[in-house]
């Protein structure tokens, strides 16, 4: 690791940040040098601090720390990420005897410059005792391989040297924080702290000191475990490797599904949380799940507490896994079980001494699966993704451990305080969660109108989806519009051919090994043609028919292996059209191919029932754009319509209003809103039929 401090750059954060002290500038910039490399720090761990003179209300100068807010990710910190506390009084504190965490808490709260400023880091009164001006946190890997070895006192102070001091394991708060300036008044001429299975403190007076002392340590450690690790794997063994990979990522998305399907739960409201997965496959980690030291190695517990809130203290290993879809769910189904059984155990065995709320779920966050990789959960995406990079950072430090000496975890006690720590669970922003929050829907034929729409509406519940099309423009305009007003990480696109089974099944491993599976789909896709029997010619006929028939049964088979994967039942959502009831001239492909998809979807309902699957229609009409993306239909349709009836557009959409008996014009948001009526299972409702047309007599169902 080397020093990327650079004083160009400083100067740019000190004239970029040229309305707040310097000080707090150059503390941003070195907050980001740290925050940027993931062998220092993991989403929103480590903190920093400055000290430093502020003018008050009175404009008396005012000695403040500003430190960073709790959770901030110090990759991306803005100055607004700091917290500044009263220094003064937030320095007498170390003068009690004891303090309850609950106190700890007011306190840093009430000491708060700006009631706006977010929450303190938990660490904040250890920055404030210590007397330098710059302090610098990190749970950097090396460390944490160094101090999880037997005898790690000494062998810390032999690779880095006399000019640190090191402390045994104590939960962060205000016993550590004393223990800590205590440890530092003892030897004033120390560089750094290290906490053993936690992380490093160092400090200066400047910014660039603090910083380097940070990455010097840091190197010397690299270093030491870099000279005791074995010669890198051959080339040989890592084509082997990443062939066995590359063969096994349909199964690396089977598997997900099924994990995802045995871990979702019903939780104290009876509703049914459902994880997202992550799937990595490094070659290191791959080659980890073949190793005869993974069982070990998943069960050997957290590199430091803090990460446990996200990926629990042990990884699930899944081994020997059969062929064949029942026996395959029936042992990962029991690896899952065993896994709650020994976290409810681990519970019960630590709950005695803390006050603490209810259980949090037992299931596991990560699986290392022999062969393929490792797999993470997370009730969001971005959740997911934290448990699969912590997880990776957390097997190579075990790896490397293993090299130097030996694993030594810190006892499951520490584990537990930390896992149950009101002031940690808050980081986990437990909220009201939204309605389809844990689901992944499919909606095909995404770039059009009615898609898109239903795409945005399943998104504005909660829901991840993966819209899809074969018009790679369409999709693309929507799927930026989508990802800048929902996050990226709720948006998939893909894009394949309705008509082609194999690229069908296809698209659902893909979705699997991307996502995790699927809860909602939503077949959309459709296209249309318009002739009078006499002239309609048979090509353009079966055309239509691939696509509106063909499409969405093969839309529905496919996805049938991946509920059953999942067990966890679901929702089809057919987008019919009201033509199914009321047929106009000159529209037979299209009427004949959705009422037959129609009658596909009524047999589905019947055969799908029994594993859990709902499947109903909505019948739409008169859809003509969604916010500048265009009715694939109407822009076919349209300008005959206009001209059989001599109108202009606006003048057909009046037409199509006044046609309804609600006199509404109906728009695409209209239709995602019923498919979200469906999904989020509302009602005990499958094989029905919901028209969105304003009211259309013709059209009634029945
Ligand atoms: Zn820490």
């Amino acid at each position: 690791m080397k020093s990327l401090y650079n004083e160009n750059d400083a100067k740019q954060f000190i004239r970029k940040y040229s309305s707040i002290p310097e000080e707090l500038a150059l503390r941003v910039y070195t907050s980001r040098l740290i925050g940027g490399d993931s062998n220092l720090v993991l989403h929103g761990g480590g903190n920093t601090s400055v000290k430093l003179r502020m003018k008050n209300i009175f404009s008396d100068l005012q000695d403040v720390i500003c430190v960073k807010g709790s959770g901030r990710d110090l990759s991306s910190i803005e100055p607004e990420g700091f917290t500044s506390l009263n220094l003064e009084l937030i320095q007498r504190l170390r003068k009690l005897e004891t303090m309850t965490d609950e106190e700890m808490e007011n306190q840093l709260l009430i000491n708060k410059q700006d009631a706006k400023a977010p929450d303190p880091s938990v660490e904040a009164l250890l920055h404030a005792f210590l007397p330098h001006k710059y302090i610098d946190h990190a749970h950097a890997d090396s460390i944490l391989v160094l101090t999880a070895q037997n005898k790690a006192h000494d062998l810390l102070k032999g690779v880095l040297g006399p000019k640190i001091a090191v402390l045994p394991y104590v939960m962060s708060g205000f016993p550590l924080a004393k223990d800590v300036a205590a440890l530092y008044e003892a030897n004033p001429d120390v560089e750094a702290v290290i906490i053993m299975n936690h992380g490093i403190f160092t400090f200066g007076e400047n910014a660039k000191t603090s910083y380097e002392l940070m990455i010097d340590y840091v190197h010397k450690a690299e270093s030491y475990i870099r000279s005791k690790m074995p010669a890198e794997i051959s080339s040989k063994k890592t084509e082997n490797i990443s062939a066995a990979a590359e063969k096994m990522n349909i199964d690396a998305s089977r598997i997900a599904q099924i994990v995802r399907g045995v871990c979702a739960y019903r939780n104290s409201e009876g509703r049914l949380r459902r994880f997202y997965t992550e799937i990595r496959q490094p070659s290191d980690i791959v080659s980890l799940s073949l190793s005869e030291t993974a069982p070990e190695i998943c069960r050997s517990g957290a590199i430091t507490p803090d990460h446990v809130i996200h990926a629990k203290n042990h990884a699930l290993y899944l081994e020997s896994l059969p062929d064949g879809e029942e026996k395959l769910r029936q042992t990962i189904a029991e690896a899952v079980d065993l896994y709650k059984k020994e976290y409810n155990e681990y519970f019960q065995n630590h709950v005695q001494k803390r006050h603490t709320a209810a259980t949090m779920d037992p299931c596991p966050r990560i699986c290392l699966v022999k062969g393929i990789g490792l797999i993470a959960l997370g009730f969001t995406r971005e959740s997911a993704r934290i448990a699969a990079d912590i997880a990776e950072h957390t097997f190579r430090v075990k790896i490397q451990a293993g090299a130097v000496g030996g694993y030594i975890p810190i006892p499951e006690s520490h584990i537990f305080d930390m896992e149950y720590w009101n002031i940690q669970q808050k980081k986990l922003h437990v909220t009201r969660t939204p309605k389809l929050e844990g689901q992944i829907a499919l909606v095909t034929g995404a770039g059009g109108a009615i898609g898109f729409g239903i795409a945005d509406r399943l998104l504005a519940k909660g829901a991840v989806v993966v819209i899809s099309d074969i018009d790679t423009s369409g999709l693309k305009k929507v799927n930026s519009i989508l990802s800048e007003r929902y996050g990226k990480s709720r948006v998939e696109s893909i894009v394949f051919d309705v008509t082609k089974f194999e690229s069908v099944e296809n698209a659902f491993a893909e979705i699997g090994k991307r996502t995790g599976g699927v809860d909602i789909v939503v077949p959309n896709a459709g296209i249309a043609h318009v002739a009078r029997i006499e002239d309609l010619e048979a090509d353009r006929f079966n055309q239509v028919m691939a696509v509106n028939l063909m499409g969405t049964f093969n839309v529905i088979k496919a996805s049938i292996p991946v509920f059953k994967r999942q067990g966890t039942g679901g929702n089809i959502v057919f987008i019919s059209s009201k033509n199914v009831f009321d047929p106009g001239a000159a529209f037979g492909a299209y009427s004949a191919s959705k009422a037959a998809a129609h009658q596909i979807s009524k047999i589905a309902a019947l055969e799908l029932a029994e594993i859990g699957i709902r499947v109903n229609m909505v019948n739409p009409d008169a859809v003509f754009e969604n916010q500048n993306i265009s009715s694939k239909l109407w822009d076919l349709i349209g300008p005959d319509r206009m001209k059989s009836r001599g109108l202009a557009p606006e003048g057909l959409k009046e037409y199509y209003r006044q046609r309804n008996l609600l006199k509404i014009s109906v728009l695409a948001e209209h239709v995602g809103n019923a498919v979200v009526f469906f999904a989020a299972d509302e009602t005990p409702t499958t094989g029905a039929t919901i028209p969105v047309d304003g009211g259309v007599p013709a059209a009634f169902p029945r």
